[in-house]
């Protein structure tokens, strides 16, 4: 393909680094691409903003230089509002063995502030003692707050103590035992979950719901657990709060200790950005520590993300990292958030809100309850996504996109007018990104 040969000749001129993360990821649009006229499409905003600027040009001459055409080049991102989430490949082998213990989520690794402190002492004494102190362990907490780096701590102090360690989410779990109870091979899977010393399970609120998994689930924990096995157990939620997980799991996971882990407050959040920065080798002045620490969410890894963004930014244009680009970087990754909002999810959160059927949303009911509903959809797929007036009317099945500007017009309207009506708004609108948030 044109557009692949393109890239391989772009790949000769430019560090490997650059290539890798950047140019590779990009993908020619054969269909909509013309003679003089090539499009690529960029997994995200930065990457084209970034390719369009570095490479635009040079882009377009290698084009010429391979057709002896005029060639203007666009990076567009996909667009993947109307595009449904590929299908999950049911894999015909056995899940892997999901053991891989990440060597650098150490103890030595976790900043421990007041936040984390309790849940930190626990994990180390579970990990020095297995078996004998807390069985189980539980941890829980909001996303990206070291859950599962605390468990990857236990099994790397453990590594070297010829113990079996297995570390598994409650998917990899879940996935593992479905697929050996197809094939008829579940005593390979009883061996391999029941005949180890540690036991370490992430994510375990995605159990519920899933009574076949919670009762192989049950019958595993009992005979490690008799058998005086570790078992160390992650969640967002305490084991109380797991909606539709059996009474009888519930209280085995209180049966030995359970651990919280806080939002972390701004100094340990400091501390956390200042090791990161020191794991990975990138020096951010003072200043910006503290204006990171002081404007980010208290999701660690997001957190992260930006770091490794300020940094591959400013070493691929040559440039120090100013309090300006982390201002943009900053930007950028909120507005990626926000892209990330999917007219689905608006429609199905408004509706929950609202009392009222996603279905009904996209009806043409003139009832009142309904007419609002639509109308606050409308406003906030316009505000948060980056869809254009006529793909609402396209995707709402209305007339044209005046429709669409009119309720646009109303909403503020009717925002200005009645401030309770504003703050439902605003509610949404939070609740909306919130949710993406912990999804992240
Ligand atoms: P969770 O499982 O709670 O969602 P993770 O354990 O995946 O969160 O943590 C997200 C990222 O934040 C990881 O890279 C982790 O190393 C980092 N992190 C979280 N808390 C700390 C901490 N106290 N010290 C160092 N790194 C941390
Ligand atoms: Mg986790």
């Amino acid at each position: 393909m044109l557009g692949n040969k393109i890239l391989l000749m772009l790949k000769e001129e430019i560090s490997q680094l650059e290539y890798e993360r950047y140019i590779k990821r990009l993908q020619y649009d054969e269909i909509h691409s013309k003679v003089d006229f090539a499009i690529f499409n960029a997994p995200n905003p930065f990457i084209a903003n970034w390719v369009k600027t570095k490479y635009g040009k040079k882009l377009s001459q290698l084009f010429e230089m391979e057709t002896g055409m005029k060639t203007e080049v666009e990076i567009r991102t996909q667009k993947q509002k109307f595009i449904k989430p590929p299908k999950p490949i049911i894999s015909e082998q056995p899940p892997s063995s999901s053991t891989k213990i990440n060597p650098t989520y150490t103890f030595e690794n976790f900043v421990v502030g007041s936040s984390n402190q309790f849940a930190y002492t626990a994990a180390y004494k579970v990990a020095e003692k297995p078996g004998k102190v807390y069985n189980p362990l539980f941890l829980y907490g909001g996303v990206g707050l070291g859950k599962t780096h605390l468990l990857h701590a236990i099994g790397n102090l453990n590594i070297k103590q010829n113990r079996i360690i297995i570390y598994a989410t409650i998917e990899q779990f879940m996935n593992d035992f479905t697929y050996h109870l197809r094939h008829k091979t579940i005593e390979k899977f009883r061996a391999k979950y029941r005949k180890c010393d540690i036991l370490l399970i992430d994510d375990i609120q995605f159990l519920s719901g899933k009574e076949g998994t919670q009762e192989e689930f049950f019958h595993t924990f009992n005979e490690l657990h008799t058998e005086g096995k570790q078992i160390v157990l992650t969640s967002d939620q305490p084991p109380q709060k797991i909606i539709g997980l059996e009474d009888r799991l519930k209280s085995r996971f209180e049966w030995g200790l359970i651990a919280d882990i806080q939002p972390p407050e701004l100094e340990t959040k400091i501390a956390i950005i200042k090791k990161k920065c020191e794991l990975n080798g990138i020096y951010l002045s003072e200043e910006i520590i503290n204006y990171l620490a002081a404007n980010m969410d208290s999701n660690i890894r997001e957190i992260e993300g930006v770091i490794l963004k300020l940094n591959a930014y400013s070493s691929l244009v040559n440039q120090q990292i100013t309090m300006e680009l982390a201002n943009n970087v900053l930007n950028e990754q909120r507005r990626e958030l926000q892209k990330d909002i999917s007219l689905k999810e608006i429609v199905d959160t408004v509706a929950i809100e609202l009392n009222v059927k996603p279905s009904e949303i996209k009806s043409k009911s003139k009832k009142r309850q309904i007419v609002k509903a639509r109308r606050i959809v409308i406003y906030l797929a316009r505000t948060l996504t980056p869809n254009s007036m006529p793909q609402l009317a396209q995707f709402f099945g209305m007339k044209d996109h005046t429709s669409v500007s009119h309720t646009m017009k109303k909403v503020k309207e009717m925002m200005e007018k009645d401030s309770s009506f504003k703050l439902e708004i605003d509610e949404l609108i939070h609740k909306i990104q919130h949710s993406r948030c912990e999804k992240l």
